[in-house]
This record gives structure tokens, sequence and C-alpha cells, in this order.
């Protein structure tokens, strides 16, 4: 709790290694996590709600009980346990984690199904945790998406990536990776989780193409709230601290050369457009400039005159 509302990250997570519980209420009935986001240390709050330990994970790569085979082979324990650590939830990110991850590409269904069983525990456990289970099932439903261009599409898990970032053609929107999130998050088994309730209560009311995308609020709702750093994101992945810009718009940013690279054949239809209106804001804020330059020259001038007069 104090590791928590001191914002220490290393403090915290060793803590929730040595089994912590996340959900030990204090004296006014806050949880950890929660004292952490009143006192505004998101990145405690986000390390706190999506912890799951390794050894956790370890148990569904032995077989129980009556099973002749584990839940999960054990040379994917690894791939796996850092996809459920992960904080970045955007689709693209989770299929380079797929893509990088090689052996994972024959068992996303055997992952998937994992997903669902742990799914299932972070909602029975006599301490549910809505969000771990909200956000390993929306995994699942993106590892599924990658079997189904991979299996029955025959495709690549590069034009999966594409057809999530495809931009609609007046700004560039992506609507493909918008409904995607929408079916999924409303795919949530539990329809009675409050947690399921907020999400959708957030994203019914908003037009697609308009702002918050459903990815946003899923984010928000799953990692506490991150709006800050949101503006550093790469248009890409989702990756924070994304410093690189495009060079001929500077009005989308990248984590590095292979997002850019990735994005291009969708961005380039709209560079132009963008670059435009880069260009005018640029010329605006030059304008407003001067324009408070001069009435400050105006003022000094008024002034020496009352200076020279009096
Ligand atoms: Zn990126
Ligand atoms: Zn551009």
């Amino acid at each position: 709790m104090f590791a928590a509302l001191s914002g220490n990250l290393e403090v915290t997570r060793l803590m929730l290694e040595a089994g912590a519980r996340t959900s030990a209420v204090n004296t006014v009935g806050r949880t950890a996590s929660q004292m952490a986001a009143f006192v505004g240390q998101h990145a405690v709050v986000s390390l706190i709600n999506n912890f799951f330990s390794r050894d956790d994970l370890d148990y569904y790569t032995k077989p129980q009980g009556v099973e002749k085979e584990a839940k999960l082979p054990p040379n994917l324990a690894d791939c796996v346990h850092k996809l459920i650590l992960m904080s970045n939830l955007n689709p693209v990110k989770i299929i380079l984690h797929v893509q990088e991850n090689p052996e994972s590409q024959d068992e996303l269904v055997t992952i998937a199904r994992l997903l669902d069983t742990l799914c299932t525990k972070f909602m029975k456990q006599s301490e549910t945790n809505e969000v771990m289970a909200m956000k390993v099932h929306y995994q699942g439903c993106v590892l599924r998406e990658a079997n189904k261009w991979l299996v029955e599409k025959n495709d690549t898990l590069q034009n999966l990536m594409k057809y999530f970032l495809k931009g609609r053609e007046k700004d560039g929107f992506p609507v493909a990776q918008e409904k995607f999130l929408r079916l999924s998050i409303r795919s949530f088994p539990y329809h009675e989780s409050e947690l399921l309730q907020q999400i959708v209560h957030n994203v019914a009311p908003v037009t697609v193409g308009d702002d918050p995308t459903a990815l946003s609020i899923l984010v928000s709702a799953i990692n506490g709230h991150q709006s800050a750093a949101a503006e550093n994101q790469c248009y890409t992945c989702g990756d924070l601290q994304a410093e690189k810009k495009c060079s001929a718009c500077k009005k989308v940013k990248y984590c590095g050369q292979a997002c850019q690279k990735l994005h291009w054949f969708t961005h380039k239809k709209i560079c132009a457009t963008l670059k435009a209106e880069f260009l005018k804001e640029q010329e605006l804020a030059e304008k407003m400039k001067q324009q408070t330059l001069e009435e400050q020259e105006g003022k000094d001038i008024q002034t020496i005159h009352v200076v020279m007069y009096n």
C-alpha cells in the first residue's frame, strides 16, 4: 500500500511478486490501486491492475486433475506471460508480439482458450478481478482474429495489422479497428460485470470515427487514466514515448521506423492534407505572435509618450 502511494514502481513490483494481495483494503475501504489512482500514481495503478505472477501461469503448464495434457505448452509460458502483463492494448501491438514469438502462431487457439480459462478464474475467484478478466478476454479476441487470418484466410499477420490500421478516406480514422474493439468488448461473457457496463456506457454514445475511441476507453478502464501520455503515442502500435514524427506532415508520431513503414500505406493518403493543416496552424501561430508583439510595442510607445509628456 505505501509503495503504491509513493509511486515506487520497483518496490510495488517486488511486493506483488512476493504475493501482496492487490485487493486488500485499507481502513477507508480502498485498495492500493485505488489509493494510488487517488494520488495520481498512474504507472503504479497500471502495474497493480495488470499484475499476474509467473507462478500463477506456470500452474497451467502441468496437467491438472484428470487432464491428459496441460492447458499451456510450457515453451509458450514466457510469451503468454509477457502478453498478459502488457499494458499496451493496441491490437497491432498484440499482433507484433505474436509475430516476434513465432512458436505461438500454431497455438493461437490454445492460448486463447487458456485466456478464457483465466477470464473465468478472475470472475469466479473470491476476490473478483474484472479488470484482468476483461483484459485477457480482449487479448483472446485478438489472438482468435490472428488465427482466423492465418488459418481460415490463409493470409498473413502483416495484412491483419494493415486491416487494423487502414484509415478511412476523409480523415484516416481506422474504422475496422474501432469496430473490432467494440465487438470484442461486447462479447465479454459476464454481462452483469460493472466494468463491462461502465465501458459500454462510455462507448455506446460515440459515433464511430469520433473521440474517444473504444480502445482509449478500454485502456483507461484497465490501466487507469493515461490521458497525459496519450499525445506521445505511436500511431501504429500505441507504445508511449513515441518521439519520431512523419517528416512531411509533422502531425503523426511513431516509436520507430518499423512502425512508420507499416503505417505508410494508409498515412500517405492523408499526409498532404495533414501537412497543409500543419502549415496553416503554424502560420496562424506566427500571426498571433506578431500581433502580440505589435500590441506590446504599441503599449511600449504609449508608455514612452506618457513618460515624455509628464
Ligand atoms: Zn510503434
Ligand atoms: Zn505525414
